[in-house]
């Protein structure tokens, strides 16, 4: 009896060491956002976005897009703003009004070493035409997308900055539909889409916790400049402003809990100071 009790001990001290070992040495997801490059728009008005020239330190915006590796599937985040299908493959600049570029997505995804066909979900911040370039190109994955976005979308006349031949094959793509809704992409916390609407009607973000830099957030256009930010300022062309407002309240308090930094998509700075890829941040 003695013996049995000891035994049983034993095996008790066992099982708790090793949970123990376990919870000490978690293994840590592998996430990682590797940061595209898609040119820059220049010779934008800054009263668009109610301020003036002077209330803001850069008035030219770059543009960028995102892929989010998980151990489960990648994540494409926005495409870019000029289709691939304008380069020539000569490195010269392509000029599409405000919106110039002089590298195509495609092949920095193929330098981070993905082909479009290996995305697992695509999804876009919103359906300006800055945003959607590339959109065709991943119609072989799932497209998480608000509805009130998709609706408007494949609306009959959609009207705006938008630019519905990039984005067509979507319709046919598998779909996961959210209604105002957040999602755990992975199902693990590690990346997160937020719906924010208001900038247009199915807005989202992307909070992202990095295994080394932390939670990151990429901010889509809930905010152009920093400007807009620190002086609490919508743009004038919003497609419900007081959406906009109440997404800028729920995301500014995801962003105190969390600690996260945030990215805003179209800022020359913020931009700047990111490794791109093939080099990524993790
Ligand atoms: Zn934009």
């Amino acid at each position: 009896m003695k013996i049995l009790t000891l035994a049983t001990i034993a095996t008790m001290l066992a099982i708790s060491l090793s949970c123990a070992a376990e919870s000490e040495s978690p293994a840590a997801p592998a996430v990682r956002i590797y940061v595209f490059e898609n040119g820059f728009i220049r010779g934008l008005d800054t009263k668009l976005f109610n301020l003036a020239r002077e209330d803001v330190k850069e008035p030219d915006f770059v543009n960028s897009s995102y892929l989010i590796v998980h151990p489960s599937g990648t994540l494409q985040f926005d495409s870019g703003g000029i289709p691939d299908s304008q380069f020539k493959g000569d490195g010269a600049l392509v000029t599409e009004g405000v919106q110039s570029a002089q590298k195509p997505l495609l092949p920095q995804l193929a330098a981070a070493g993905y082909k479009p066909t290996d995305i697992t979900y695509f999804a876009l911040s919103h359906y300006h035409s800055d945003h959607t370039g590339n959109a065709n190109a991943f119609a072989g994955a799932t497209w998480i997308t608000q509805k009130a976005e998709r609706d408007f979308m494949f609306s009959e006349k959609p009207e705006g900055i938008i630019q519905p031949a990039t984005y067509s094959a979507l319709k046919g793509s598998i779909m996961r539909i959210l209604n105002n809704e957040d999602l755990d992409v992975f199902g693990d916390g590690t990346v997160r889409l937020i719906s924010a609407p208001g900038h247009t009607p199915g807005h989202q973000v992307l909070l992202v916790r990095l295994p080394k830099r932390g939670p990151v957030l990429l901010a889509g256009d809930l905010y152009h400049y920093p400007e807009e930010r620190a002086r609490g300022i919508l743009p004038t062309f919003e497609f419900n402003a007081e959406q906009s407002k109440a997404a800028r309240a729920k995301v500014e308090a995801l962003i105190k809990e969390t600690g996260a930094e945030l990215w805003i998509e179209h800022d020359m700075a913020t931009h700047a100071k990111l490794p791109k890829s093939p080099a990524y941040v993790e």
